[in-house]
C-alpha cells in the first residue's frame, strides 16, 4: 500500500470532511498546530456544556466561522475541523476562503461504516451509531461531485489508507511564492521586438546556448509578459522566452496580451486587434504541425505561470501591470486580472478608452515591484515601484532592470513598429489594450488557474530555429522566416545568435 501524500499551501483554509470517528481530529493534530485547527467540536464545548452539546450548535458555528474567517483575514492557515458532509456547509466555508482570496483545501476522509463504528466505539465520546450510518450515507452522496464544487485542492483519502495511517501532509509555498532570490535582469514589454531582446540579452551578458539564452554566471531573466503581438518576430519571442523558462534560465509572468492569445489558442472568442492579428498571421503562416508545436509550448508556459511572483524572501514583486501591497501573497481571480490589467474602474473615457486607477501612486509596501503595461517614456521610481515598459514596440526601447543593483540596461527599438499613439499621453493609449475581452472581476473562481507545474521536457524544437538580423531557418523540414529588419540604425546592431 503506497501512501497519500496531501499538498497543503502554507496558507490558506484546509476543509476537513467525513463520518464521526473517521479520524479528521487525530489527522489535525498530527499535522497542525492547536492555533491552526478551529474545530466545531470545541466551538460546542466553549458556548455550551461540552463538545456533545448538540443545542449549542447554531452559536457554536457562529464561533466556528468567525475564528476561520479572523484567521484567514490575517493571511494564516486555518484547518476547520467538522464533519462537513452538507455541500451547503463546504460551500460556505469556501466562500470565506474566496473572500479572503486564499487558497482552499478539501480533504476528504472516506472512511467505511465499519472503520467509523470501530473507532467510534473505541473513544471516550461516542456518537450514536445511527448518526454515525447517516454521516456515512452523506459521505457517499457528496463523493460523486466534490471536485466540482471549487475548491483549489481536493484530496479524498480511501478507506485503506486511513486503515493503514499511510497519509502524509506536507506544507507548500503559493504559486506565486518562488523560492528564486536573484541576481534578476527583469524585461519589461517585448511585443515582438525579439532583434532589440536579443540584443539586450546579449549587453546583459546572456549568451546563446543551444535553443536557449543563458547567462554564464547564473543570473536569471524575468520577462514580465507581453511578449507578443503589434511587434515583427512574435513566434521567435514565444519560442525564446519558452525555452529559457523551460530551462531554468528565465521567470515569466503573463500580461494582458499573453492572456488574449492564450483565449485565442484556446477556442475563445477574440477580437483580432490590437496587435494580436498580427501575432495570428504569423502563427498561420507557419505549417501546421509547427504552428500546433508554437501553439502547445505557449499553452504550457501560459499555464504554469503564476499571476505575480514573489522573489528573494518578500524583497521583489513583479507584475506584469503591477500589483497592489493588500494583494501581495493573496491569490484570487480579482487579483489576476489587476496582475494583468492593470486597475482598471470598468468605466471608459469619453474616448472609449478604459479608466485606471494609479496604483503605484497610494503603494506603501516595502517589497520593490518591478511591473510595465502602460508605456511611459522613462523608468522613474515611484514609491518602491518601478515601470520599465518604455515602449520598444512604439519606437521606445526595451528595458531591462538589474536586480539587486537597481541598474537600468536598454536598447533602443529599430524602428516603430506600430505607429506612436495619436493621443497625448502613452499611459491613455495603454489602456486600449485588451479591450472588450476583459474577464469579470470580482473575487470568486479558482487560484488554480496559474501555477500547475508539470514535467520537465527536452529543450530543443525541431525544425525552429530563432531569427538573427534578415536570416531564416536552417531547418530542412520547416521554417520560420523572418523579413529583414527594416533599417537598423542604432549601433551595435543586433548580433546574430
Ligand atoms: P473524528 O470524529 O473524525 O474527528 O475522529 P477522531 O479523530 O476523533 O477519531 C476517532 C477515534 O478513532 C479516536 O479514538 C482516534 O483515536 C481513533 N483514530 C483516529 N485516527 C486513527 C488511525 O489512524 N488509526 C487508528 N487505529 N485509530 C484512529
Ligand atoms: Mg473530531
Amino acid at each position: 500500500m503506497h501512501g497519500i501524500r496531501i499538498d497543503i499551501p502554507h496558507k490558506g483554509l484546509v476543509v476537513l470532511s467525513g463520518p464521526a470517528g473517521s479520524g479528521k481530529s487525530t489527522l489535525a493534530e498530527r499535522y497542525f498546530t492547536a492555533e491552526e485547527i478551529v474545530s466545531s467540536d470545541a466551538c460546542r464545548a466553549i458556548v455550551g456544556q461540552g463538545e456533545g452539546d448538540m443545542r449549542a450548535s447554531p452559536q457554536a458555528f457562529q464561533l466556528f466561522y468567525r475564528r476561520i474567517e479572523e484567521r484567514l483575514a490575517r493571511a494564516q492557515l486555518v484547518v476547520a475541523d467538522s464533519t462537513a458532509l452538507a455541500p451547503s456547509s463546504r460551500r460556505k466555508l469556501l466562500a470565506i476562503a474566496r473572500r479572503h482570496e486564499l487558497p482552499a483545501t478539501l480533504v476528504v476522509l472516506a472512511a467505511s461504516l465499519d472503520t467509523c463504528l470501530r473507532r467510534n466505539a473505541a473513544r471516550r465520546r461516542r456518537v450514536p451509531a445511527r448518526v454515525i450510518r447517516r454521516h456515512v450515507e452523506q459521505l457517499a452522496q457528496s463523493l460523486a461531485h466534490v471536485d466540482q464544487e471549487g475548491f483549489d485542492r481536493v484530496y479524498v483519502i480511501p478507506d485503506e489508507a486511513l486503515r493503514a495511517g499511510t497519509v502524509q501532509i506536507r506544507r507548500v509555498p503559493l504559486p506565486v511564492e518562488r523560492p528564486e532570490s536573484g541576481p534578476f535582469d527583469i524585461i519589461g514589454d517585448i511585443h515582438g521586438c525579439f532583434l532589440e531582446l536579443v540584443e539586450l540579452l546579449e549587453r546583459l551578458g546572456y549568451r546563446r546556448r543551444d535553443s536557449v539564452m543563458a547567462h554564464p554566471g547564473g543570473r536569471m531573466a524575468v520577462f514580465l509578459g507581453d511578449l507578443t503581438d503589434r511587434g515583427p518576430y512574435n513566434v521567435s519571442c514565444i519560442l525564446l522566452v519558452e525555452a529559457m523558462v523551460r530551462a531554468g534560465a528565465a521567470l515569466y509572468v503573463p500580461g494582458n496580451h499573453c492572456r488574449k492569445l492564450y483565449r485565442w489558442l484556446t477556442g475563445h472568442r477574440v477580437v483580432l486587434q490590437h496587435g494580436v492579428e498580427r501575432t495570428v498571421r504569423e502563427l498561420s503562416a507557419l505549417p501546421a504541425p509547427l504552428r500546433q508545436e508554437v501553439a502547445d509550448r505557449f499553452r504550457r508556459l501560459y499555464e504554469q505561470a503564476p499571476p505575480y511572483m514573489i522573489l528573494d524572501g518578500g524583497r521583489l514583486v513583479v507584475a506584469h501591470a503591477g500589483i497592489k501591497e493588500s494583494m501581495i501573497g493573496r491569490m484570487s481571480r480579482r487579483i489576476t486580472h489587476f496582475c494583468l490589467f492593470g486597475d482598471a474602474t470598468g468605466e471608459r473615457t469619453p474616448d472609449g478608452l478604459p479608466v485606471r486607477r494609479d496604483w503605484a501612486r497610494d503603494y506603501r509596501g516595502q517589497a520593490l515591484i518591478v511591473y510595465g503595461h502602460t508605456p511611459v517614456e522613462t523608468a522613474v521610481w515611484r514609491h518602491n515601484t518601478i515601470n520599465i515598459d518604455q515602449g520598444c514596440v512604439f519606437g521606445g526601447r526595451l528595458t531591462a532592470f538589474r536586480y539587486p543593483e537597481g541598474e537600468i540596461v536598454q536598447v533602443e527599438a529599430l524602428a516603430p513598429y506600430d505607429p506612436r499613439p495619436n493621443i497625448r499621453t502613452w499611459e491613455a493609449y495603454a489602456g486600449m489594450d485588451g479591450s472588450g475581452e476583459e474577464p469579470a472581476s470580482g473575487p470568486g473562481g479558482s487560484v488554480g488557474d496559474f501555477g500547475r507545474a508539470d514535467a520537465a521536457e527536452p529543450l530543443h524544437i525541431a525544425g525552429v530555429s530563432t531569427p538573427s538580423a534578415g536570416s531564416i531557418s536552417d531547418s530542412p523540414t520547416a521554417s520560420v522566416t523572418v523579413p529583414p529588419p527594416v533599417s537598423v540604425s542604432n549601433p551595435p546592431g543586433p548580433k546574430s545568435i
